[in-house]
């Protein structure tokens, strides 16, 4: 387990609107490194494979067909404490909340559609890299 890494996924919507370079740019300002990279399209099987912890929650249905509507960006991040430096570099949950100036604040519309993901733990950081990527594809 590595403590000092955090998946990151550019949401469909954020994807659509152009955002990619942008968000990219926010990272590296923020001094992340980036370890692996792809940009892929999520069926509905893997969103709900990837968001299973959510599968109780009433938004799970919603954020599952959303999330595998169209073509992400899924990136692993590193920093020292790269987990939590992610998601103050992102901001809260809902955009509207979002502190002025993170990416979810800057490039997310609603609550469904925040342009990022951001892992929730080291534990979590750890199996979501792991669901993208084979370790011969991080450098
Ligand atoms: P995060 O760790 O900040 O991404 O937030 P959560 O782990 O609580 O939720 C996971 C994702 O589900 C969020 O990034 C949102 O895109 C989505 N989500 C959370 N709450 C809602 C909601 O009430 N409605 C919808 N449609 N999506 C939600």
């Amino acid at each position: 387990m590595t403590d000092n890494i955090t998946l990151t996924m550019i949401k469909p919507m954020a994807v659509k609107k152009g955002y990619i370079g942008p968000i990219l740019a926010k990272i590296a300002e923020g001094g992340f490194r980036i370890v692996a990279m792809k940009y892929t399209k999520l069926s509905l099987e893997q969103a709900q494979k990837f968001y299973e912890v959510h599968k109780e929650r009433p938004f799970f249905r919603d954020l599952t067909a959303f999330m595998s509507s169209g073509p992400i960006v899924a990136a692993i991040l590193e920093k020292e404490n790269a987990v939590q430096a992610y998601r103050d570099h992102i901001g809260a949950t809902n955009p509207a909340e979002a502190k002025p100036g993170t990416i979810r604040a800057l490039y997310g519309t609603d609550l469904g559609m925040n342009a990022v993901h951001g892992s929730d733990s080291i534990e979590n950081a750890n199996i979501e890299a792991d669901f993208f990527f084979a370790k011969t594809e991080r450098y």
